[in-house]
């Protein structure tokens, strides 16, 4: 028997082949990526302010748990949003798990309410990552309502699925629902049947994105060299000030993202070349720092060995000019700042309106 879980239904009901190859990088011990971390965090907090507990101080702490990152004040923003708007009388990391004779669907929905008066069954879901999901034939929602059905024996005479999804690009920070009356229980599981029976195939797309296979599958590396391609493209003259605004922001976090997993990649591949491992094409070099003279040569003796005058005079800098006793007045008095030309950086509209009307920022 085939065991899946239901969030990993989106990806392996396209690409059949990521189960396996998934389970073989964590065989070799992959680690949680950072948006990964975020979303569990997240996750934990809504849970807990929906139980009712108090969020707001936990600011920089990170939960505890295995793959969890620290607080920060966007994400329980983000969860106040998020359960202000859930029934109250729904319940929030529901177990779905499910089972056939074939596959074992292991699942937690985020949040679920049965309304017993018409049969419908609400299922909302949590997305921390930043492309925009629809919750139109969402296969882990999809699998949370026949775990429902098959765990409570209640009727689902309407399905309501919506997702939650507030970093995303563009619009809203809820989905519009996708209903679906008297939703096709039985053939949905059919389907994840099927696919668990079929021969195991890799398709690339927009599913790739945290496979965990995906630093090694070669279907993606051959569509990752395509995309290279294109993104070497210039510019587009038609983009909108907004589109403009999001691509900066994302492509900020790439390059940190992308400097982080280069310098960890560094840093492996130096630890296995000092224990004797080869890095095809790679080697350590020594790495020299500038030319200084050897200890105990200071200007003077150095002037009077060579016959040449090899003192520097100078002036401290107006930090040091502070720290030796200079009042701040006289220093702000006596320096100046020239501009060396202008740089990019994110404005806070709120910061600014404030120092029109002259408010202190804290
Ligand atoms: S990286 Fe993409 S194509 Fe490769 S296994 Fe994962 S989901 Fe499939």
């Amino acid at each position: 028997m085939m065991r899946l879980t239901a969030d990993e239904l989106s990806r392996f009901m396209i690409c059949s082949g990521s189960h396996q190859l998934q389970r073989t990088v964590e065989s070799a011990g992959g680690e949680v990526g950072t948006v990964t971390m975020e979303g569990r965090t997240f996750h934990w907090l809504a849970e807990a302010l929906f139980k009712g507990h108090d969020i707001d101080s936990l600011v920089g702490v990170t939960p505890p748990g295995e793959g969890l990152a620290a607080v920060t004040q966007e994400m329980i923003d983000h969860a106040y949003e998020y359960v202000t708007m859930l029934h109250h009388d729904g319940m929030v990391e529901q177990e779905t798990s499910w089972q056939t004779e074939t596959v074992y669907v292991g699942g937690r929905a985020d949040y679920m309410w049965y309304e017993h008066a018409t049969g419908t069954l609400t299922v909302a879901d949590a997305k921390y990552g930043y492309r925009r999901v629809s919750p139109v034939m969402h296969w882990p929602m999809m699998s949370h309502a026949i775990g429902f059905a098959a765990r409570t024996g209640l009727a689902v005479k309407r399905l309501h699925a919506l997702i939650f999804q507030p970093r995303a690009y563009g619009g809203e920070m809820w989905s519009d629902p996708w209903v679906v009356d008297h939703p096709p229980l039985r053939s949905w599981q059919l389907m994840i049947e099927n696919q668990v029976t079929a021969q195991p195939e890799t398709r690339a797309g927009l599913h790739c994105v945290y496979c965990k296979a995906a630093a090694t599958c070669a279907t993606l590396g051959q569509s990752v060299a395509l995309a290279t391609d294109m993104v070497a493209e210039p510019y587009h003259e038609v983009m909108s000030g907004q589109e403009l605004a999001w691509q900066l922001k994302l492509t900020e976090r790439l390059e940190k993202l992308v400097d982080a997993r280069r310098k960890a990649l560094v840093e492996m591949a130096t630890h296995r070349i000092k224990s004797g491992q080869v890095v095809q094409g790679f080697g350590l070099k020594t790495q020299l720092a500038n030319r200084s003279w050897l200890p105990g040569y200071d200007g003077e003796l150095l002037t009077a060995a060579l016959g040449v005058d090899l003192t520097k005079k100078g002036v401290v800098t107006p930090a040091e000019a502070e720290r030796r006793g200079v009042s701040k007045e006289m220093v702000a008095a006596l320096t100046q700042r020239a501009v060396t030309g202008s740089k990019l950086a994110e404005i806070d509209p709120n910061v600014e309106v404030a120092k029109i009307f002259g408010e202190k920022q804290p």
